[in-house]
């Protein structure tokens, strides 16, 4: 035990550095304490001893003022001696200022002064209420009163005579002795209890502080250490029966708890980690293979595309039209669900990126005002198309937006059976800098209910099974556009009622364009004609060529085919004289190819070029990774034209560069 105090000690004053001020403490609470209880009852009892002692006094002084008067009833004190103040004074013990003896009726008979003597009492001696008066003995009473400052005994006592009169014997004295001794006694009580109370808190609050504060010292030690993360501590004085003792004992069992639980925590926290590396490398590996099998489909779909495209130019018998209508329909379908299945590996790989450049929201309204005429028609609906007036030219991701609006109009075409599509855009606000937009798609369809509601944006979540199989789709549509929404800076949002209609909206705040306007896009969706323009196309898939040949050549195009990347080199024949050179107005260059691939094959024509003259390079290719499109320019190309080729984009492309 001695041992653990003085171990908790030495704890207790390092740790007192760190800690709370003294007046702060529990010891100092606890002497606190001590002293004030010990006043209260200390001071109580001195107050209780000093009335004692005074009464004493006055008890004492009382009795000696009845000594003249005993003595003369006894005869031992003759009444003429009255005059004898000095003898009075020795009997009483205090100064008598004056004595007279007087008869009933109150004439003076004896007195100290002999000028009172045949005077009537009452001329002279104070009028004393009753209540004053204290009877002391027998005949004799005493009032104690202060007068001038100081104390005075007024003593009364019957003289007895042998004629049977009752004469009376009055003094006057001055409690000067009684009074000192008075003051003495309170002065010598006050200034010993005092002492008492200093030492009973000095003794009591030692012990306190030598029982309490190392024991303390030593579970607030311990309990700092835990607070800083040290699980590897325990209280010292724990074996003691007392409360400080259990204290010490559910600290220690705290700690010991606290440390299994954090390396529970640790070793779940491993797994935990564990798990998500496992699942985020699943994640990555389920995107990868989706994204590889995605593209790796595309190249395909672009043959069967552009020959059904083809196929369809040609005549048919009406029989033929309906197969070859429902294989584009069907090759269609495959591929949007492709390039929604890209888009998004492409988002959870973070591997988006917007595009961003100059467009004009009222033509992208227009262009899908005219796409989804068809559809619109076919389902007897009403579209409905308002754009604010006099929205300036915005810097945004154009392909991005397009894909959000199509979805958007897609799903409301696709589950509104009667009534109409309302598409609105607005502007909320618009500095010469910048403009926040607002995107609103309205149907009167089927509607979506609240519940519902929560988890429509969650991949491959569709809300009725019967709808999917009467309306198709994937389920992929709104979490595509939700992920490129929050691309574009928005928020895709739903509100709907069952069987009232749906309202999908996002707002944006895109950037104004500054410069000239004529660098928007609004390139309208229309046939062009671009005969004079000869087309080397590199291409090494025999039927992605003719698919290539007939589309480039229904545009007016001369085309010159090359198999790989060295007949492109050879056929442009750059190390010759210009005239001997061939004379292409733009190569389509795949990327993948055997024997020379069209990035080499670029790098190498941008090589030999030199910095005189400088040939388009477009790569066609089903490569639509992030990170491609900068790859292809590094290489020296100029643009990049996405497998399966849709005809509009190769006529943009076509426009920009012959
Ligand atoms: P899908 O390819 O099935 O349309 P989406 O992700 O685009 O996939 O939509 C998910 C589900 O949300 C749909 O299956 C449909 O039930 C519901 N939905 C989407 N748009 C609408 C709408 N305009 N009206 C009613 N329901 C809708």
């Amino acid at each position: 035990m001695l041992w653990c105090m003085g171990r908790g000690v030495v704890q207790g004053v390092a740790l007192r550095k760190g800690m709370n001020p003294f007046f702060l403490s529990l010891a100092f609470k606890l002497s606190l304490s001590i002293f004030i209880v010990s006043s209260v009852l200390l001071s109580s009892l001195g107050i209780y001893y000093i009335k004692k002692f005074a009464d004493e006094i006055d008890r004492h002084l009382y009795l000696k003022a009845q000594i003249p008067g005993r003595l003369m009833n006894e005869g031992a004190l003759r009444r003429t001696q009255v005059c004898d103040r000095d003898m009075l004074t020795h009997l009483v013990g205090e100064e008598v200022l004056f004595a007279v003896i007087a008869r009933s009726d109150g004439v003076v008979l004896f007195s100290t002064d002999p000028m009172l003597e045949g005077r009537h009492s009452d001329e002279f001696l104070p009028h004393i209420k009753r209540e004053e008066m204290e009877v002391v003995g027998q005949g004799s009473s005493v009032a104690h009163l202060r007068q001038n400052g100081g104390g005075y005994l007024y003593v009364s006592s019957v003289l007895e005579s042998e004629e049977g009169g009752s004469d009376r014997l009055f003094m006057k004295v001055y409690a000067g002795n009684a009074e000192r001794q008075k003051r003495w006694t309170t002065l010598g009580f006050v200034v010993g209890f005092s002492l008492c109370i200093v030492l009973i808190t000095a003794v009591g609050a030692l012990f306190m502080h030598l029982m309490t504060v190392p024991r303390l010292s030593d579970t607030a030690h311990c309990l700092k250490a835990v607070e800083d993360g040290d699980l590897d501590v325990h209280v010292a004085c724990v074996e003691s029966k007392d409360e400080l003792g259990a204290l010490g004992r559910g600290v220690n069992h705290m700690v010991g708890e606290l440390a299994r639980q954090h390396a529970e925590q640790e070793r779940l926290d491993m797994e935990l980690t564990r798990a998500k590396e496992g699942a985020e490398q699943a994640s990555r590996s389920k995107s990868e293979f989706l994204a590889n099998m995605s593209h790796e489909i595309r190249t395909p779909m672009n043959g069967v595309l552009g020959m059904s495209q083809l196929l369809a130019a040609t005549d048919l018998q009406p029989e033929q039209r309906e197969y070859v209508d429902t294989i584009s329909a069907s090759a269609d379908n495959l591929l949007k669900i492709i390039n929604n299945i890209l888009d998004l590996s492409r988002v959870e790989m973070g591997k988006f990126q917007l595009q961003v450049d100059t467009v004009d929201i009222s033509a992208l309204l227009e262009e899908l005002h005219t796409s989804f005429i068809p559809a619109i028609k076919e389902k007897g609906l009403d579209l409905q198309v308002d754009c604010a007036e006099d929205l300036p030219l915005v810097r945004t991701d154009k392909g991005s937006l397009r894909q959000v609006l199509i979805n958007l109009m897609a799903n409301a075409v696709k589950y509104t059976p009667k009534g109409l599509v309302h598409v609105v855009v607005e502007s909320l606000e618009q500095t010469s800098k910048e403009c926040t937009l607002r995107f609103c798609v309205c149907d009167t369809g089927i509607g979506i209910s609240r519940e519902v509601q929560e988890f429509i944006f969650q991949e491959f979540t569709q809300v009725d099974g019967s709808h999917t199989r009467e309306h198709g789709g994937s389920g992929l549509g709104l979490a595509i556009s939700k992920k490129i929404v929050e691309q574009l800076g928005g928020d895709l949002r739903v509100s709907s009622e069952p069987g009232e209609g749906a309202s999908f909206s996002f707002n944006i705040t895109v950037d104004v364009e500054q410069g000239a306007s004529d660098a928007a896009d609004t390139t309208k969706i229309e046939d062009q004609n671009f005969s004079g323009c000869t087309v080397l196309l590199v291409e090494d898939n025999r039927l992605n060529l003719r698919v290539m040949i007939k589309m480039l050549e229904r545009l007016g195009c001369h085309v010159d085919p090359a198999e790989n990347g060295r007949e492109a080199l050879l056929k442009l024949n750059l190390a010759a004289l210009p005239e001997e050179r061939g004379r292409y107005d733009i190569v389509l260059m795949d990327i993948q190819m055997p024997v020379l691939d069209g990035l080499k094959a670029t790098a190498m024509i941008r090589a030999q070029e030199g910095g005189g003259s400088h040939i388009p390079i477009v790569a066609v290719t089903a490569h639509a990774m992030k990170g491609d499109r900068e790859k292809f320019l590094a290489a020296g190309m100029d643009g990049y034209l996405p497998k399966p080729i849709r005809h509009e984009d190769l006529v943009a492309v076509l426009k920009k560069h012959c």
